[in-house]
């Protein structure tokens, strides 16, 4: 897999999450769990995830309310997994937004080919059409290889997430230009997304931490303070 896909588990039960977890990490996914509603939600923005898997029945609220208050703002993919078994209850979920339903239990194939199918999913339905690019652009050490979705250090892939790829893919398209805060959040959340920031920031932190020798001094992703955030620009064509 050349991208490292960070999927949030939401499940309350505790040997679910466990099993979910075990799963998508021996298959090359990084994973994260959340066990409440609340929770969930904080972690959504916190930790910019590829994917969700959201229990319905959760302790303080209902999985239902956890994805619309996403559907809000993002079109993440979203596998539902939950015991209620009756054609409503897919049906209302799927209206709300949730790319897939699952139905437990389930088994380790089934889980899978669901996620794998959501991610691919998105990517070709993908609001910009920045992973789209061709070819390969490269600056100092840095490559970004957009056919195959890498970038890459002195030639070593950096393993970027699904997400931080895309942050990386569409500067990199704009090379030497400063995107804007809200025209980085509108091209890779969507144009319902809102204007928060602390998002962008915690994927820039990640991408800056495996791609700049000092993350503290950048020599590749630049900020513009209170403007937005930058790529180095080749010296000569
Ligand atoms: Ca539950």
């Amino acid at each position: 897999m050349n991208i490292r896909e960070k999927v949030l588990i939401v499940e309350d039960e505790k040997s679910i999450a466990h099993f979910i977890s075990t799963i998508l990490t021996s298959n090359g996914y990084e994973t994260l769990q959340a066990r409440t509603g609340a929770e969930a939600t904080a972690m959504l923005s916190s930790h910019c995830p590829d994917l969700v898997i959201l229990d319905l029945g959760l302790p303080d609220m209902d999985g239902m309310q956890v994805l619309r208050g996403l559907r809000a703002w993002s079109s993440l993919p979203v596998v539902v997994v939950s015991a209620r078994a009756h054609e409503n209850d897919k049906v209302a979920a799927l209206d709300a937004g949730a790319d897939d339903y699952l139905t437990k239990p389930f088994g380790t194939a089934e889980l899978l080919a669901r996620v794998r199918t959501a991610i691919r999913h998105t990517r070709t339905t993908s609001p910009s059409s920045e992973i789209a690019q061709h070819g390969t652009y490269t600056v100092g050490d840095l490559t970004i290889d957009y056919n195959k979705h890498q970038v890459l250090m002195c030639g070593e892939n950096v393993h970027l997430t699904l997400s931080e790829f895309r942050i990386v893919a569409l500067l990199g398209k704009y090379a030497g230009r400063t995107l804007t805060y809200d025209y980085l959040i509108k091209e890779l959340w969507g144009p319902r997304a809102g204007g928060d920031n602390q998002i962008l920031r915690v994927n820039m932190a990640n991408i800056r931490r495996k791609i700049e020798k000092n993350p503290a001094q950048p020599e590749y992703l630049f900020t513009e303070v209170g403007v937005g955030y930058r790529l180095a620009e080749k010296e000569s064509e």
